[in-house]
């Protein structure tokens, strides 16, 4: 469904990511799991056409993305954090995209009650992004992304600003909304538990390169060599 052909990106003479190739399935949630520099976001950003890659193809449901700039793609983002328009209320923020894809009022009010109902902020609907919590804040953030009905959903640590109880339980709530609406997903951390706890598939990224893809069972159990191994903390 999405289809990532030796994938290449260069910054001047550095090359950041190596001749990536993968396949993602329709409904599946991948994640790209590695250290700081690795290349993982750099991957997301060019999935959501913010940088163009070095060589290499983005297909999403057989349409090259190659050509289309960002706002063209059909995908939804989460960002790390304070990503939501602070003069906006939660309604609107939510509304946002609708309203650039100009549906009528009553279509949207429909659709964001629908999406808020899905993060169970209802009640909400009123308040600005300073008066929530951080975490109601990226729950905001992916109703509005979901919001569009969005072809593939990319969330670029979504989790890291917030402290660890929440992280864990909006994990289990953003995994539950993933398999609900059966979105395909791409998910950047350096967090392994959160991979492993979250993902279908995972990408263990090591300087540019994917050192190993596979089921959290088989990259925990039958970790490709020493860097997977260490990073997902199997070597002793
Ligand atoms: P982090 O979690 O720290 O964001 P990452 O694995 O997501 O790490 P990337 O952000 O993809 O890593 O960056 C990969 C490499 O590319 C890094 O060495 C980074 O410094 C470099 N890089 C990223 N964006 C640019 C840019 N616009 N210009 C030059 N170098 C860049």
């Amino acid at each position: 469904f999405l289809k990532l052909t030796s994938i290449q990106k260069s910054f001047g003479p550095v090359q950041v990511v190596h001749n990536f190739d993968m396949g993602i399935d329709k409904g599946e949630f991948v994640s790209f799991l590695g250290p700081s520099g690795c290349g993982k976001t750099t991957i997301l950003r060019m999935i959501a056409g913010f940088e163009t890659p070095s060589g290499g193809s983005i297909i999403i449901d057989g349409k090259d993305q190659g050509r289309l700039k960002p706002n063209q793609r059909n995908i939804g983002m989460v960002f790390q954090a304070y990503a939501l328009f602070p003069n906006m209320n939660v309604h609107d923020n939510v509304a946002f995209g609708l309203k650039v894809a100009g549906n009528s009022k009553t279509e949207i009010d429909k659709r964001v009650k629908q999406m808020l109902g899905l993060i169970k902020l209802a009640h909400l609907a009123d308040r600005f992004p300073y008066q929530l919590s951080g975490g109601q804040q990226q729950r905001v953030a992916l109703a509005r992304a979901l919001a569009v009905k969005p072809q593939v959903l990319l969330l670029d640590e979504p989790l890291s600003a917030l402290d660890a109880k929440i992280r864990v339980s909006l994990r289990e709530e953003i995994r539950q909304i993933q398999q609900q609406l059966g979105i395909t997903t791409v998910f950047v951390t350096h967090d392994q538990e959160e991979a492993l706890s979250i993902s279908d598939r995972i990408v263990v990224m090591n300087a540019g390169r994917a050192d190993q893809i596979g089921t959290p069972f088989e990259i925990y159990n039958t970790p490709a060599n020493r860097f997977v191994a260490s990073f997902v903390g199997t070597l002793n």
